[in-house]
């Protein structure tokens, strides 16, 4: 048999692979992130075992899951709901959780090792600042935790022990890119964009373009927000701060190039000049996954790339006039403080009007830049600052009458 190279026997990936499964939980289980996870647990091949799901308002679904999973805890979010849950839809051995309360309670619970933080906006920041706290490994999909409150977050996993891996495509490409060179040794990051429906778009094209059109993602399928984020390029702009905060770098160091394919989901550029990608078929189950088997890699269900059928790569620059989303974003990055947790909250706003047909496309970065501008800015906020700013953010813009 051949002998693996003695520099790889060394790695610490070269151990043997884990034997006891990790007890996770699945904040959102019923979304796109949660239902992606599920159905790779489904497999039943992984040393993961299901401790705990939780819903906001799909608690039949969540029910379904229940059926079929059987964990210890389901949570319905939303505690509104309580009075119309059906008990008996959920199995016996199930214990039936509701509000925020509960979904913090199975976040930080000791018989839990990972986290899956699959809940959509900011609304997700409570679960995951909770298994942070704990000192949980967490999954993370929430992006716009990491948008509102990315260096507190960070300073508290620093500080509890707990280990961030993203979930979120190009972030998980990224750490797996890094894992090729040392932090000091990084050039630039590159994330790549899709470019979302619009891509080559006039500026009167975008003005007109409908809900459905906006929804309908060219290479993922996914939840409605982040769909609308992806075609206003609101998501790269998250994603610019996301990996920021995420991985230490400086504003400098964060590119955006449009690669329409999906297949490369971010690459490392290297001091030597050495640029490490990490390439896939777009599958969101393949960085959910690495997060659950992390810092193993096992046999899993997502498609291969086929190198017999050929394909290509390509790259543009996108275009910040058509997109201004972006500026905001590499702004936002720049000024750090209380601005992330205001793009964010006056995204999910317009976000919000716009589905409900009450905004044009084109407001949604317009209403963003309006935000920013009025607010008070705050280089340090407290973590209750920013809860009270993405409120405020909320109110404010729900009583504007003109865009
Ligand atoms: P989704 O809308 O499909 O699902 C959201 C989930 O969160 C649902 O289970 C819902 O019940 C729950 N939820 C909604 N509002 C809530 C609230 N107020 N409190 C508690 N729970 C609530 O969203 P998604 O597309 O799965 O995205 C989830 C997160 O993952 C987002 O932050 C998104 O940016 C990120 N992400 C998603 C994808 C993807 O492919 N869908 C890719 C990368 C990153
Ligand atoms: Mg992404």
């Amino acid at each position: 048999m051949n002998a693996p190279h003695p520099e790889f026997e060394k790695s610490e990936l070269s151990q043997p692979q884990v034997e006891s499964p990790k007890n996770i939980v699945v904040l959102g289980a019923t979304g796109s992130i949660g239902t992606s996870c599920l159905q790779i647990l489904e497999a039943d091949t992984l040393p993961v075992k299901l401790l705990g799901v939780t819903a906001h308002h799909r608690w039949e679904r969540l029910a379904e899951q229940c059926r079929q999973f059987a964990p210890r805890w389901a949570v319905v979010s939303d505690d509104q709901q309580r009075d119309q849950v059906d008990a008996a839809q959920f199995p016996e051995t199930t214990e039936l959780l509701f509000g925020r309360d509960g979904l913090e309670q199975i976040s930080r619970h000791d018989d839990v090792d990972l986290v899956i933080a699959g809940i959509v906006g900011a609304a997700g920041l409570q679960g995951t600042w909770a298994a942070v706290e704990a000192g949980k490994t967490v999954g993370l999909a929430n992006k716009e935790t990491m948008v509102v409150a990315g260096p507190l977050v960070m300073a508290l996993a620093e500080k509890t022990g707990a280990t961030i891996i993203p979930v979120d495509s190009e972030h998980s490409a990224i750490f797996q890119a890094m894992h090729s060179g040392k932090q000091n040794e990084v050039r630039r990051v590159v994330l790549t964009a899709s470019g979302g429906p619009f891509r080559g778009y006039s500026g009167k094209q975008l003005e007109n373009v409908t809900i459905e059109q906006a929804l309908a993602h060219p290479t993922w399928n996914m939840g409605p927000k982040i769909s609308i984020d992806s075609a206003t390029m609101m998501n790269k702009a998250l994603e610019i701060i996301e990996a920021k905060w995420l991985f230490g770098l400086s504003d400098d160091q964060i590119e955006v190039v449009i690669h329409p394919q999906s297949i490369i989901h971010s690459f490392v550029e290297f001091l030597d000049g050495s640029v490490i990608a990490q390439l896939s078929p777009p599958d969101m189950k393949l960085p959910i996954q690495y997060a659950l088997t992390y810092p193993y890699r096992m046999e899993g269900t997502s498609p291969k790339l086929d190198w017999r059928s050929s394909f290509t790569l390509d790259f543009e620059i996108p275009d910040e006039d058509l997109f201004p989303a972006l500026t905001l974003g590499r702004e936002v990055a720049a000024r750090g403080g209380s601005c992330g947790a205001v793009l964010n909250a006056a995204n999910e706003v317009a976000v919000e009007l716009f589905l409900a047909g009450e905004l044009n496309f084109t407001d949604i970065p317009r209403v963003c830049r309006a935000a920013l501008d009025m607010h008070n800015y705050d280089p340090t906020p407290s973590l209750d600052d920013l809860l009270r700013l993405d409120n405020w953010v909320r109110q404010e813009i729900k009583q504007w009458t003109s865009f």
